[in-house]
């Protein structure tokens, strides 16, 4: 089957790199000749585990290809996905002008029966939008082919998006043709042998299925980030909380680890969508609502943290391990260290940072940040008055506290992912802080 996927990032490239280790044939299509060039010449431009090589193979034998033309995508595509993004707007809606200068990109290009597949993140209404604009400007052009509008969200989350695309919870088709649904389930064959469920509906519902799961999702993290609080302020142990919690099977364990508030590039904006489209439908969505609200409040009271474990900021050095908005991802959109950064750096602290994989972003993103980046995490906390970690990479789970202990200037240590037992690192001389625990 020939395939194009249109826009070329996280989404774009996981789906257009696993079709083809698949067996299908695969075009993708970005406007950002750079990011192009790049994956010609055999560089990804992304950190995501696994994809290099699957990206670097199948381009190797002809069955992915790239391009910055639009009617070369198009043209012999049976099935084109679209994987741009939705970021958001002031107002918190989903700023959807990338998919609708996509859609009419595809439209002006279609010559024979198409499937037009949203991947990317939308409100709920967007494929039936696709259906009219497209049908309309077919018939400015005075032509008619037959199409097909699926909604097939993507549920991936970075760092692990090839397993979760190749092996995911649920596949989510919403469709209107029986035509349309058989060429998806062609697509998802080898994860409907492996008996992976199917769920498939009307285009509307599966639209509303992925902004309701990832709002849920964030849901669970505030409220634990609040229980935490709580914790924070009593002889009450998070950790334990958690784990108990978790073992009630209505419950489940996951989303449970308190933290300095979830980012990314898909909670922050999706629960803010949702509460927009809530208010557009006349019923905002209160409990998504306050999500958020717990959420944006996570930086200030992180900030407040450090602030009681050192006293007064000015003029400390602290160093901020992790600036990923989440271990093996490279992705810094919405990542909470930066507002933590930011509140420091008002606060007079200077800031030495490491992260193994985010800091060629952060320093594009954010140049006016004045952050010394570091090569390592020692060199990151010599000098340092306040070590706090963010991020919880793999690199910083066995840090040689004896070390750490003889190279920083004050022993104090700011857990934010609750990786460390306290009285661990308190037995090295350290002071210790986590969150929603002593
Ligand atoms: P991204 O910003 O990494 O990539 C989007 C790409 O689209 C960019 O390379 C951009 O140049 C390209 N683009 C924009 N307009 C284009 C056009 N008209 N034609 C061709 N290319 C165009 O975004 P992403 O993280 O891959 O997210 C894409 C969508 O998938 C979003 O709606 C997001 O909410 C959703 N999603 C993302 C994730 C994730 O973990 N990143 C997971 C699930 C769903």
């Amino acid at each position: 089957m020939n395939i194009a996927v249109i826009g070329a990032g996280y989404v774009g490239l996981v789906t257009g790199g696993c079709l083809a280790l698949l067996g299908m044939n695969v075009i993708c299509m970005d406007i950002d000749e750079d990011k192009i060039n790049k994956l010609k010449n055999g560089v990804v431009p992304i950190y995501e585990p696994g994809l290099e090589s699957i990206i670097k193979e199948n381009y190797d034998l002809g069955r992915l290809n790239f391009t910055t033309s639009i009617k070369n995508a198009v043209e012999n595509a049976e099935v084109i996905f679209i994987a741009v993004g939705t970021p958001p707007l002031e107002d918190g809606s989903a700023d959807m002008k990338y998919v609708h200068q996509a859609v009419r990109d595809i439209a002006n290009h279609i010559e024979d029966y198409k499937v037009i597949v949203c991947k990317s993140t939308v409100p709920v209404g967007t494929g039936q939008w696709i259906k009219s604009v497209v049908k309309t400007i077919l018939q400015q052009k005075g032509k008619w082919h037959d199409f097909d509008v699926v909604s097939n969200p993507e549920f991936l989350r970075e760092g692990t998006a090839v397993k979760d695309f190749l092996k995911p919870d649920r596949i989510v088709i919403g469709a209107e043709s029986e035509a349309a649904i058989n060429i998806m389930k062609r697509i998802y064959a080898v994860q409907i042998q492996l008996d992976l469920p199917m769920v498939v509906s009307n285009i509307e519902t599966a639209e509303m299925i992925k902004y309701a799961s990832n709002a849920f999702l964030a849901t669970k993290i505030s409220y634990i980030n609040e229980i935490a609080d709580m914790c924070d302020f009593c002889n009450a142990d998070i950790s334990v909380v958690s784990k108990a919690m978790g073992l009630d099977s209505r419950i489940g364990p996951k989303f449970l680890n308190p933290g300095p508030g979830y980012g990314g590039s898909c909670f922050p904006k999706d629960t803010k969508a949702l509460v927009n489209i809530g208010k557009k439908l006349g019923c905002l969505p209160m409990i998504v609502n306050s999500t958020v609200e717990v959420n944006d409040n996570r930086p200030g009271i992180m900030f407040e943290k450090i602030k009681k474990t050192i006293g007064d900021i000015e003029n400390k050095t602290i160093t901020i391990l992790g600036i990923a908005f989440k271990p093996e991802t490279d992705d810094i959109r919405e990542a909470p260290s930066i507002n933590i950064i930011r509140m420091l750096l008002d606060n007079g602290a200077k800031i030495k940072a490491y992260d193994p994989e985010a800091m060629v972003n952060a320093k594009k993103v954010y140049p006016d940040l004045s952050v010394e980046y570091c090569s390592d995490v020692y060199s990151a906390c010599e000098g340092s008055d306040c070590i706090v970690i963010v991020t919880e990479w793999k690199d910083f789970t066995g840090l040689d506290f004896l070390k750490l202990k003889s190279i920083v200037r004050n022993p104090a240590f700011v857990d934010l992912r609750n990786i460390y037992e306290p009285d661990y690192v308190k037995s090295f001389g350290f002071l210790y802080k986590g969150v929603g625990r002593k």
